[in-house]
């Protein structure tokens, strides 16, 4: 039981508070009884009105001794107004309310199952009242009967007219001649409920109710039958407590057939239930709603009760006005289709038939025919409407039933031709394009017309007399209409489409793209995405494979859910309704792993951004590209803001002083961890470069690998490795994995032994993207190179006739041929590996053969693990992403320097060598040329500023750039 309620002391001015001035009261459920002592005290005109409602009353109960009926039972329309928290809203639904009319019109109608104790079943009465949820709203609108409003503030009072006002946190009652209202709120303490005598109709008629004591499931026991509505109802229609409010056998409910009863009853009591007034069976009669016992004990409203009732619903009660409302009413929605259908094009002397769509019920139909030969029909499916007059003319439809009407007209619906003329009619192809792309159009028009006359809104040329014009260029983006008047002897017609080409600016065009927070995950991981599209679109549609949900349509889609252990796609599909979609499936891009399945994992990442950038306000995105079942990532970006991350691939990093940068990345779980850190690998400039673009070697030989190697593969087998030897080894491919350029343009090849047995002889240089097992994959680029032309222990520069585009990984190496006599080309290598992930080499003897590593190619009885030192050189072409590497075959010194730079050259003399000298700011500050006849350069730094420089060194015409800082 609650017992506690407590009043506010405000005062407000702009409604009647009563709360303001009731007392404290701590011992009641309801409200009803103290707001209607207080008003009678204190608020003006109260009593009168209340003398009215009980004479009226009296004199009703008085002239029908026998009780009374309505000719049919009333149903009154509710509206709820739920006024709680949001938290509170979120636990109360709809179907609470729906819940409660459902008990309201079992108790109203006598049809309680609850035991009447030894009272006769006779005074469980059929009130002949029902409820029903509003479908209609004050305005018309269709409604759920049911309106809800945040509110935060304390707990609501008795009679606290906040409530039942929006400009007390609450919500204004909907017109309470058509309407009861019962508002829903979070009440202090024990307090249940409370209702208003119905001595004026005005908007606080009606109950005010605890939301913990609305509707039955998840409402608090024991109140959860319904039965705190049906009692403050019982007081709306002016029924007292049955005890008469004041704990004595004197005072009584003034209702005849309710025994006299000395106070409230509570909990549910076994009948017979005796007090001070009524001292043998049946006892009181605390199963009635007017008392206060638990829900499961109430059971009846008794025949007099009903009266009192059926008085306020009769000829001149209060509230007769809601005997008539029709706000339950289900209202009509015109609509109608024709035959032919919209737009109906009918030959003169044709006929239509219509067909009514109109929703609700109608029971009467009005059809206005302009133009038709009969021009009106009250059927509700109208057939053969003849129309006889050439033009383009309305249908209009009017539906009524009882209290509802409805119409609807549709303009131009009907178009009355002549078969024989010329009707327009076209298409253009494309109609939506991007500015400075063109349309071709196409006359449909019927009856062989021979003129035509078209113009083209925004096109050029913007007008065309041919039958079919080519090639109308739009240049401007914009939405244009289209018009044709076609003719030909005896007619003519004209067309126009508005709107009919779309003129997209470039970037307008839909283009998806997305990200993930994370893309590599244990089972059970939720992971959010974010739509990185551009472009103009209308909407968009996610497909998660192997996820829950498996698609959404929210703009960044958060906590999908990944429990099944695979690889899965993520599709974003961007819908333009004027234009084109665009679809973007990332295949296999999410893995999720079995917690329990831990093994080796490798890093590699790239930024998927220029790393050359300016600043202010360039920022860097990275993603990761590792493999295995991670569980933790840890960046390190040097330089960067922020210097840190735990994301998978941290996005816009922001760098602010003009440097180059490495970036370092560490993957592991709980058993194993791998580092890769690019050095060098950001180049933050604050001017743009000389034609935006950059350029570096690379090579797989780390800086502690010098001098180079190769490898005689005898005595076990006859021959080098890598070039020609016993086993027939053909195919040499180097995996580059840690750097991406936009392009190759060439490769610095350094070989040992080059023999050929005809001076026609070659060796076939290789591009090979990566297949799907991690392997040489398909030809991306060759270049053949005459044997010959190489010279032992001299670097060669070797450039592809066009750069070979790459994107990622890719392998670099080349193919012998075995010409008789057997040619030799061998090039340097890596000294031998002790560790298997630093082997970078594959081999094959042919081309339908696999490829292996060389252990697995000599059988395992040599543990080799090398690279090629083949160097590359790549190009970051435009904003593409582009991987530099310091070439390790150069030795700058020293770096910091404050006077002089050293430059040597190791193993090597070139044939050509210069230097520049750029500022971070791309401008060139120094030029030197120098001889050829040695490997060691110096070059005079002293005059120049500190600061951070690059040096780009020009070795046999490939280039490699090194940053130096001077320091004095
Ligand atoms: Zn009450």
């Amino acid at each position: 039981m609650k017992y506690l309620f407590t009043f506010l002391v405000l005062f407000v001015f702009n409604y009647v508070n009563y709360a303001q001035i009731i007392p404290e009261h701590n011992t009641e459920k309801c409200g009803s009884d103290i707001v209607h002592k207080w008003r009678l005290e204190h608020e003006s005109g109260y009593a009168e009105s209340y003398a009215k409602l009980q004479s009226y009353v009296n004199k009703f109960v008085a002239a029908h001794p026998d009780g009374f009926s309505p000719k049919a039972v009333i149903t009154i329309p509710v509206v709820f107004h739920i006024v709680l928290s949001p938290t509170e809203h979120a636990g109360f639904l709809d179907s609470r309310c729906t819940e409660n009319i459902g008990t309201l019109n079992t108790d109203f109608a006598g049809l309680s199952t609850h035991s009447m104790g030894d009272f006769p079943a006779s005074l469980k009465a059929n009130c002949d009242i029902q409820f029903c949820l509003a479908t209609i709203s004050p305005t018309g609108a269709a409604t759920t009967g049911i309106e809800r409003v945040d509110y935060n503030g304390p707990e609501w009072t008795a009679g606290d007219n906040g409530v039942k006002q929006s400009s007390g946190g609450g919500l204004d009652a909907w017109d309470p001649t058509s309407y009861l209202n019962i508002w829903v709120c979070n009440l202090t303490g024990s307090l249940l409920g409370y209702g208003t005598y119905p001595t004026v109709l005005d908007n606080f008629y009606g109950l005010v109710i605890d939301f913990t004591a609305t509707g039955t499931t998840g409402a608090l026991p024991p109140f959860d039958l319904g039965g705190t509505a049906s009692h403050e109802i019982g007081h709306c229609f002016y029924l007292e407590h049955i005890w008469g409010d004041l704990g004595a056998c004197s005072v009584d409910d003034g209702i005849n057939d309710t025994p006299i009863q000395e106070s409230s009853t509570s909990g549910n009591p076994t009948p017979p239930l005796l007090d001070a007034c009524q001292t043998a069976s049946p006892g009181i009669m605390f199963m009635n709603y007017m008392d206060y016992s638990d829900d499961i004990a109430y059971a009846n409203f008794t025949p007099d009760q009903k009266t009192i009732i059926q008085a306020l619903f009769a000829s001149g009660g209060i509230l007769e006005p809601l005997t008539n409302s029709i706000k339950c009413g289900i209202p009509l929605v015109a609509d109608f289709i024709g035959n032919p259908s919209v737009p109906a094009t009918v030959n003169i002397g044709g006929t239509v038939d219509f067909t009514d769509l109109t929703t609700g019920t109608p029971t009467a139909w009005e059809w206005t025919f302009t133009g038709a030969v009969t021009t009106t029909s009250s059927t509700q499916n109208p057939q053969n409407i003849q129309y006889s007059t050439l033009g383009l003319f309305p249908v209009k439809l009017k539906v009524t039933k009882p209290n509802f009407a409805d119409s609807i007209t549709k303009l131009a619906y009907i178009e009355v031709i002549n078969p024989l003329d010329v009707n327009c009619d076209f298409i253009g192809a494309p109609t939506c394009i991007v500015a400075g792309d063109s349309v071709n159009f196409t006359d449909l028009s019927t009856n062989t017309p021979t003129t035509w006359k078209w113009k083209f809104n925004g096109g050029t040329p913007d007008t065309a007399i041919v039958k079919n014009p080519q090639n109308i260029l739009y240049d401007t983006p914009g939405v244009y209409s289209v018009y044709l008047h076609a003719s030909n002897l005896t007619s003519s017609d004209t067309l126009t489409k508005l709107g009919y080409i779309t003129v997209m600016d470039p970037s307008e065009v839909p283009n998806a793209n997305f990200m993930a927070n994370l893309t590599n995950m244990q089972a059970g991981t939720s992971i959010n995405f974010t739509n990185q599209s551009t472009g103009l679109y209308d909407s968009l549609q996610w497909y998660f494979s192997g996820a829950v949900p498996p698609s959404s349509t929210s703009n960044n889609p958060a906590s999908i859910t990944y429990n099944t252990v695979g690889d899965f796609n993520v599709t974003l599909i961007l819908y333009s309704s004027t234009c084109n979609n665009d679809t973007l499936i990332k295949p296999l891009w999410i893995h999720v792993f079995d917690p329990a399945d831990v093994g080796p994992v490798h890093a590699d990442f790239h930024a998927t951004t220029s790393r050359l950038i300016y600043v202010p306000g360039a920022t860097v995105n990275y993603e990761d590209l590792s493999t295995g079942n991670i569980t933790q990532w840890q960046w390190t970006f040097y330089g960067g803001t922020p210097p840190t991350s735990p994301a998978q691939s941290p996005q816009s990093i922001g760098y602010t002083i003009p440097n180059i940068y490495d970036v370092c990345l560490i993957v592991s779980n709980s058993l194993y961890s791998d580092t890769l850190c690019k050095t060098e690998y950001i180049v933050v400039s604050d001017n743009p470069w000389p034609n935006n673009s950059f350029c570096d070697t690379v090579t797989n030989i780390l800086p502690t690998e010098h001098p180079l190697t190769f490898m005689h593969l005898t005595p076990k087998y006859w021959g080098y490795f890598p070039g020609h030897n016993g086993s027939l080894t053909k195919y040499y491919a180097e995996k580059v994995t840690n750097y991406t350029f936009s392009e190759v343009s060439g490769l610095i090849i350094p070989p040992v032994k080059c023999y050929s047995a005809s001076p026609n002889n070659k060796v076939i240089f290789t591009i090979w993207d990566v297949d799907n097992q991690g392997l040489p994959g398909s030809v991306l680029g060759t270049k053949n190179v005459l044997i010959n032309t190489f010279v032992p222990l001299i670097y060669k520069s070797v450039m592809f006739d066009t750069p070979v585009q790459v994107n990622g990984q890719f392998f670099v190496g080349y193919q012998l041929y075995y010409n008789t006599p057997y040619d030799t080309f061998v090039v340097y290598m890596s000294p031998n590996r002790p560790n298997p992930i630093d082997n970078h080499l594959y081999l094959k003897k042919n081309a339908s053969s696999v490829w292996q590593t060389p252990t697995q190619f000599f059988q395992d009885t040599m543990q080799v693990n090398v690279s090629l030192a083949i160097s590359v050189i790549g190009c970051l072409v435009g904003i593409n992403v582009e991987e530099i590497n310091m070439d390790s075959q150069i030795s700058v010194y020293p770096n910091p320097t404050s006077d002089k730079i050293n430059i040597e050259l190791k193993d090597f003399v070139p044939s050509s060598f210069n230097c520049n000298l750029y500022d971070l700011t791309g401008r060139k500050i120094k030029i030197e040329t120098f001889n050829t006849n040695t490997n060691f350069y110096e070059i005079d730094v002293s005059k120049f500023n500190n600061g951070i420089y690059l040096l780009e060194i020009n070795v046999n015409n490939q280039r490699t750039v090194k940053k130096v800082s001077i320091i004095k």
